[in-house]
This record gives C-alpha cells, sequence and structure tokens, in this order.
C-alpha cells in the first residue's frame, strides 16, 4: 500500500494495520502454498527482530503491549465498528489470537516461556476477567476444544453453568410456583434467577491438569499484576459500562468497581484497578479452583445470588437458588466432540449442551451438495470481499434448516437425549442430502421445518438475542491447539458482582417457557442441574489424510455473538476453505446468513456493504430481496479469532486472525524468512 493511502486512513484504521503486521504482496488469497509462494515480498511478522516474541510491529519497529509506548495496541481507543485493511500476522511457531491485546499478551508470554496452549488459555481467562468483564470471567462458563499434537486426539470440555439443584422448570417466569406466578424482578437476566452455578474455572483446572506444562499457579501473574497496578479502560469496556450503567448501579460491588462515585461510567482511559480480582486470582492461583467452589468465595457468590435488594436497599431483586453444594458438586465434563468430513477436510466441533458443533456441521453437510467454490466473492482484499448473492443463498438456506433441528432437538444431553442414535443421526450424509433437496435455488425458504429425525418429548423454541461472549485461538509450539469460546451470557451478565468479578445470566439460554403451544415438553427447559443449550462453536478443521481419516491441523477458529456464532464460524470456514482467503480475510469477511426465519443478515459495519436506507442501494441486499429473502444490514457484532496453519513454510508456519468488528490482536514469536 503506498504512503500516500496510508495518510489518509483514519488512525484507528491505520493503526491496526500497522500493528498486525503489513504482509506485503497479499493478493487476497494467501492461504495455500501456491499464493503463497507466488509473493515475493518480505512478509511482516508477529514480532520484532530485538525481542523476537509477543511484540506489535508498529511504523517505527515493535512495541511492547501494554508498555503505553507510541504504538501500543493496548492504548484505549474509542471502539470502532470496524477496523479496514487489517492483514494477517504470520509467526514462527506459536501464537494466540484473543479479543483484547493485554489478554493475548498475557497467553503469548505463557508460550513464549514454553508453556502450553492450556498454559496460555487459564492466563488469557485470568486477564480477560478483567479487562473484558462485560464478556468473560470467572463467574462464567465456557466450552473448550483442545488438539494434542502427539496423540492426535482431539478433546472437548464443557464448562458450561448448571441450574441449581433446587430450580424448577418454572425458574425463569414465576417467582414461586405456587404462591407468585410473577416474572422475576427487576427481569430474569438481572435477578439471581438467572445466575448459572459458574463452570470457566473448574473447566479451565480440568484441561490445565491433563494439558498444562507450567505450574498452575504461575499463569495468573499477568491478571494480578493488572488488577494491582491497573490497566487504562479500553473502548468496548467502556461502551459496555456506559450502556449497562443504570443496572450496574444496583449492584453495590459493581456500582463502586465501575462507576464514579456520581454515578457516572468510567470512562474510556481510566486507569482502574480491582484488589478484590487480584485477591480472588491469588485465591484460585494458591488453592486450585476449590478456592472459588468452597470457602468464603463460594459464600460470597451465593450470598449475592441469594440477595433480595438492590444497592439503594429498596428496589427489589428476585433471588436465585444457588447453594454452597451447587457450587461443590459442580463438575467440569469431557465431551465428545462432533467430528465430520467437508469436501477435504475434517471439521470438529463442540457437542451438546452446545448446539454450535452439530448446526456447524449440519450446515457445511448440507452445503456439501452445491458447489460453493463457483460462487467466490467479488472485490476481494483484505477486509475479505462482497459475497454474490447465491452463495449467501445457499449458506443462509442450509443455516435454516440447521437451526430447525438445533432448536427442536438440541439441548442438554444429560437430560435429554438426541433422537435416533444422536449426532450421528443428525450429521447423516444421506439425511443432509434430503435436507439440501429442499433448498430451491431461486427462493428463500423463509422458514424451515425441523427434519422429521423420530420421537423426542420436545417441543420447538425460538432461539434468543445474547451478547457477553469471547473467542481464543492458541497454538503452542509443540503444535497443541486449543480453541475456546468463553462467557458471561449477556454484556457484564446478570449485574451481580462478587469478589471482583461478574456473575453469568447464563441459565436465560433455558427456554423461560417449559412447554410449547402445542403443550409438548421443550427440550430447553429449565431442570435442576442441567446445563443450558448454548450456539457457542469453538472449531478445529483438519485435513483429511490420502486414506480419508483425519490428517494434519489446519485451522482454529470461534466467536462470540449469541446465536448468530453459527453462522460467523460457517461464514469464517467457509472463506477459508471453499474460497482460500487467508485467516485475516476469511475473519474480517463480511458477515452474512440466517437463522430460522425470514431474515437474512449481511453486515452493514463492513465497508462492502452500503447500510444506508436499509440497505436499499446495495447490490447484493437487492438480489437477496429479489430472491425473497428479508434483508437485515444491521452491525453484526462477531468477534471471531482464527488461526490457519500453512503448508508452505515461506510465511513462518502460523497465520492468524483477529476480528476487525473488536478489540483483539494475534500476537506469536517471530518468523525471520
Ligand atoms: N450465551 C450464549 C451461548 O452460550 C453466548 C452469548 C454471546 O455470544 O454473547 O450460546
Amino acid at each position: 500500500m503506498p504512503l500516500s493511502l496510508l495518510n489518509r486512513l483514519p488512525t484507528a484504521s491505520l493503526l491496526s494495520l500497522l500493528l498486525l503486521g503489513a504482509c506485503g504482496g497479499s493478493d487476497g488469497r494467501a492461504g495455500d502454498a501456491s499464493a503463497a509462494s507466488a509473493t515475493s515480498a518480505k512478509p511482516a511478522t508477529a514480532a520484532s527482530q530485538s525481542d523476537p516474541s509477543c511484540t506489535a510491529i508498529t511504523a517505527s519497529g515493535s512495541v511492547v503491549v501494554g508498555s503505553g509506548l507510541p504504538g501500543d495496541p493496548a492504548a484505549p481507543e474509542l471502539a470502532s465498528g470496524y477496523r479496514t485493511g487489517m492483514q494477517a500476522v504470520h509467526a514462527k511457531s506459536f501464537m494466540v489470537v484473543a479479543a483484547n491485546p493485554l489478554a493475548s499478551k498475557a497467553g503469548c508470554d505463557v508460550l513464549k516461556m514454553g508453556g502450553t496452549a492450556a498454559d496460555a488459555a487459564v492466563a488469557v481467562q485470568a486477564v480477560l476477567g478483567l479487562v473484558e468483564p462485560q464478556s468473560s470471567g470467572l463467574g462464567g462458563g465456557a466450552f473448550l476444544l483442545h488438539y494434542d499434537a502427539r496423540t492426535g486426539v482431539v478433546q472437548t470440555y464443557d464448562g458450561r453453568e448448571t441450574a441449581p439443584a433446587a430450580a424448577t422448570e418454572n425458574h425463569l417466569r414465576w417467582i414461586d410456583d405456587v404462591n407468585d406466578r410473577t416474572a422475576p424482578r427487576p427481569s430474569a437476566r438481572a435477578s439471581g434467577r438467572s445466575i448459572g452455578t459458574p463452570g470457566a474455572v473448574r473447566m479451565l483446572e480440568l484441561v490445565h491438569q491433563e494439558h498444562g506444562r507450567k505450574p498452575w499457579q504461575s499463569l495468573f501473574d499477568a491478571g494480578i499484576d493488572l488488577a494491582d497496578n491497573g490497566f487504562k479502560i479500553p473502548g468496548r469496556m467502556a461502551d459496555a459500562i456506559a450502556g449497562a450503567r443504570t443496572n450496574l448501579q444496583r449492584d453495590a460491588e459493581a456500582a463502586a468497581t465501575y462507576l464514579n462515585p456520581d454515578g457516572s461510567a468510567k470512562a474510556l482511559g481510566t486507569v482502574l484497578t480491582i484488589p478484590a480480582y487480584a485477591q480472588t486470582l491469588r485465591a484460585i492461583a494458591q488453592g486450585g479452583a476449590d478456592a472459588l467452589y468452597t470457602g468464603p468465595i463460594a459464600q460470597d457468590i451465593v450470598a449475592k445470588i441469594n440477595i433480595t435488594t438492590g444497592a439503594d436497599g429498596t428496589t427489589p431483586i428476585t433471588p436465585g437458588k444457588t447453594t454452597l453444594a451447587d457450587l461443590a458438586n459442580y463438575r467440569a465434563k469431557k465431551r465428545d466432540a462432533v467430528c465430520t468430513t467437508y469436501r477435504s477436510y475434517w471439521v470438529c466441533g463442540m457437542g451438546p449442551p452446545s448446539s454450535g458443533g452439530i448446526a456447524v456441521a449440519q450446515t457445511l453437510g448440507i452445503l456439501e451438495n452445491f458447489d460453493l467454490g463457483q460462487y467466490p466473492p467479488t472485490n476481494v482484499d483484505n477486509d475479505g470481499g462482497r459475497p454474490q448473492a447465491m452463495a449467501v443463498h445457499l449458506v443462509s438456506e442450509a443455516e435454516r434448516l440447521a437451526y430447525a433441528d438445533r432448536d427442536k432437538y438440541v439441548a442438554d444431553t444429560d437430560f435429554q437425549p438426541l433422537p435416533g442414535s444422536g449426532v450421528p443421526t443428525m450429521v447423516d450424509k444421506d439425511y443432509l442430502r434430503s435436507r439440501a433437496g429442499l433448498i430451491n435455488l431461486g427462493t428463500s425458504m423463509h422458514t424451515a421445518q425441523p427434519g422429521n429425525l423420530g420421537p423426542i418429548p420436545a417441543g420447538i423454541m425460538p432461539p434468543s438475542p445474547e451478547n457477553g461472549t469471547t473467542h481464543m485461538t492458541i497454538v503452542d509450539r509443540d503444535g497443541n491447539v486449543v480453541s475456546m469460546t468463553t462467557t458471561v451470557e449477556s454484556g457484564f451478565g446478570s449485574y451481580h458482582m462478587a469478589r471482583g468479578f461478574m456473575l453469568n445470566n447464563q441459565l436465560t439460554d433455558f427456554s423461560a417457557q417449559p412447554v410449547d403451544a402445542g403443550g409438548l415438553p421443550i427440550a430447553n427447559r429449565v431442570q435442576a442441574g442441567k446445563r443450558p443449550r448454548s450456539s457457542m462453536a469453538p472449531t478445529l478443521v483438519f485435513r483429511k489424510a490420502a486414506d480419508g481419516s483425519r490428517g494434519e491441523f489446519m485451522m482454529a477458529t470461534g466467536s462470540p455473538g449469541g446465536s448468530a456464532i453459527i453462522q460467523y464460524v460457517t461464514k469464517t470456514l467457509v472463506s477459508a476453505l471453499d474460497w482460500n482467503f487467508d485467516a485475516q480475510q476469511a475473519t474480517s469477511m463480511v458477515n452474512f446468513g440466517a437463522s430460522n426465519s425470514p431474515t437474512t443478515s449481511i453486515g452493514g459495519e463492513h465497508p462492502k456493504i452500503d447500510a444506508a436506507n436499509n440497505g436499499a442501494n446495495d447490490p447484493l441486499a437487492i438480489e437477496l430481496r429479489a430472491m425473497g429473502h428479508t434483508v437485515n444490514v444491521g452491525s453484526q457484532s462477531s468477534g471471531v479469532g482464527t488461526v490457519i496453519r500453512l503448508q508452505d513454510r515461506n510465511k513462518g508456519m502460523l497465520q492468524g486472525g483477529a476480528d476487525p468488528r473488536r478489540e483483539g490482536l494475534v500476537l506469536g514469536d517471530a518468523f525471520t524468512p
């Protein structure tokens, strides 16, 4: 890019462009061997010459993330809708992508010292809970996929929150089943009823026990240091505080932490210390997850869930039903990965209680019956490209069919079995071919019916809107991979805070209604000890080996975004696998897709979509409308993080992309061509 053009870019775009590495000569198809070797310009790397790891590239060299020096990617900036022109970062042997630069730095430093991907995930989560508390933390839940490079084994870990033992199927809709059939106050979400027993910390402990190398207690240093000594409130967090101000005010600890004494929101760039968070991390570092699930911290969590009035002493808050026993009995679980083939790849995802893996696998299985490669995006550049209407049509229709099955059949399989023989029935190639046959190439089906997969005691529930989640993708020196999506459900969860961290509102991912309009029980209804259905879809991709079996690791990705996660992940996969986009392009690419309704979304935050006048002048929107789609051009707030392992090593081994719609950063070790 000529310097004159660089000078015209807005500062935020310019900064991100420079910081995220400038891989010269990108022709838009850098993901494979032929494209990579055609590029002669020297690729920039994730780091500099002097300190070869975990620094970010700037115009004048490299800068340590969090140093506060010019070009520091952790310097607070106004949250932007979209950072244009980001380019893929390349690294030699290890890489981390997280949604906040300080979190990426913490993970990268662990990898640099020889830690594993599992070690780094602990460090990243410890920092995210501080610098991105609206999205994830110690009081939330997570799903994690792990690939062990030595054994080739893929394992999936379930740290999903659970409903308390005392919950009934009316937990979210009525204060009391017998005496008070009114809604929890001030709302189900902002009451104690939405708070599930947290799972992220127990799950990370299990993953660390099985795949960690560094001592557990060493993994919290960055989080403790930042909580004690302060960090500057970044743009998205500042926006989230301002947006949640009146709700945060209801909780004395949250108000004292995130608001000024006059009740106003703490502003962008304010230096924040949270000593209580540092203390909690110290306790977990020393005592393991038990320090959170038993003892004084657990007592404070339970006390907060059961609070009955707001900080003003009068606003009623409906208490939850969580006890110390719920916390002490919480278990993280290992689940079977959902692995299917897609063209010349294997794709592995998270099984129930997440619907993410099955829905992505079904969508891809349906799409396999069409040649998406025939419909590549046009106007390709570093931001991906403009999708063709036929591609959006096929993907959206496939997603409608997948969401129809998801909405009907998928819930916590410990309580609600899947139909037939389970996952194999739902991702069966013949079944998905018959589903593909329902797609009309000229007109949208608007709303799909679920497939007839045999009797299950379930009705259909509509998806719920969500927004408090984040994703990290990590590859270590040995080639082990972590893809982890972690959440407090909505921004700042339930607005209840204890011991320096926010408590989730994950139970609102259950259906509040236990039965559907026809009186049939809903698969995802609340039950004691059950885990609410999720859409989180951490994903791993492998190349098919010559004999058709799962071969070498190729790609890891995932995203926040509520039920749209399935669409964000599918878009990223299709962009990389069908259209050969590099890790950044696939991540930056226009978000598009549909859940099971007539509405098809094309992300209006993307520079290639003309969102003015509801997309009236956007060529893609016009074409889709002609095919019967109800087009929504609203902004899509994905947070994709992608790493691709290159076959051609001219650019290094790993290529990473962070979502231009959030504040994420890719860091790794230097690659010197
Ligand atoms: N709670 C949601 C889920 O588990 C994720 C929410 C979000 O992405 O914001 O599916």
